[in-house]
């Protein structure tokens, strides 16, 4: 059964896309079975996996209405080895048309529990906004991955992040948790830098993650192919960066499944 993660946080162009291909690539290098949806209406999931977002007969946005099974609608991504529930501006669309539909906010739930069994990770690719495709998003998953720039208005946002992320937990999907933070673009010789990753670490703990991906020009050229950096450069320092933090995502699932298992011996 797969575990579903987001990758969200609402600020445009922090590197979510980038975590959301490289990760998928990454984990299909430690032999995970991975399934990435662009929830983005922008596209660039689709595109950075090499699908044309221009020639789709089906993707997430029919999906999501309930014009096409997701079974249907997936594609794969020939270069890295992962499968892709596609999107392009249809998907705008999405957001108004679904307020009329019941369980608006359950719509992408409902349709990953039909392909949960093939795959052990969904990935997630959220929009940069709080908006319904978000929170379809959300309460879809197990946990939120959060991908941040160490600069100074980084913690600012993050509170509103959280608190979305608190309301779906109380609210929607009790399953609901940060996974964690993950420090991207990060420029060692930066001193605000450093400054902001020590603070990240001192308020969030084991929250943000001990992987850190380097700002890396080979991850930026990558999308131009139609390639996540993984494959497009294995050797690159940012490449190496995003399989050392797939290693890290199945350590922290194994993890999960291990207090669960813990909890429910434990249960009378
Ligand atoms: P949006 O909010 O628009 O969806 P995003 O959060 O998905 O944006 P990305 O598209 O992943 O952000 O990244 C924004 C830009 O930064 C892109 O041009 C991308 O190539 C570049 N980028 C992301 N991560 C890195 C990195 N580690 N090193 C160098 N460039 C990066
Ligand atoms: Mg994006």
């Amino acid at each position: 059964m797969a575990k579903i993660f987001c990758i969200a946080n609402q600020k445009g162009g922090v590197g979510k896309t980038t975590t959301a291909v490289n990760l998928a690539a990454g984990l299909v290098g430690h032999q995970q079975r991975v399934l990435l949806i662009d929830l983005d209406p922008q596209g660039n999931a689709t595109m950075g996996s090499g699908i044309e977002k221009s020639k789709l007969s089906k993707s997430v946005y029919q999906v999501l209405i309930g014009h096409a099974n997701i079974k249907d609608a997936v594609q794969p991504c020939a270069s890295a080895g992962y499968e892709v529930l596609p999107a392009n501006r249809d998907l705008a669309g999405a957001e108004i048309e679904l307020v009329e539909l019941d369980e608006r906010e359950l719509r992408l739930k409902n349709a990953l529990s039909q392909v949960a069994h093939d795959y052990d990770f969904i990935l997630i690719d959220c929009p940069p906004a709080l908006s319904l495709l978000t929170l379809n998003g959300l309460c879809a998953a197990n946990g939120v991955i959060v991908p941040m720039q160490c600069e100074y208005f980084a913690l600012e946002g993050l509170s509103d992040l959280v608190n979305t992320i608190k309301q779906v937990h109380a609210k929607l999907n009790p399953d609901l948790i940060i996974i964690g933070l993950l420090r991207v673009m990060f420029d060692a010789r930066m001193t605000l830098q450093q400054q902001v990753s020590e603070q990240l670490l001192a308020h969030f703990g084991d929250k943000v993650f001990s992987s850190i991906i380097p700002r890396n020009v080979r991850l930026a050229e990558a999308p131009s192919y139609g390639m996540p950096g993984v494959t497009f450069d294995k050797t690159s320092r940012g490449a190496q960066a995003y399989l050392e933090f797939g290693a890290e995502m199945v350590q922290r699932v194994r993890d999960m499944d291990a207090i669960q298992k813990k909890q429910e011996e434990v249960k009378p």
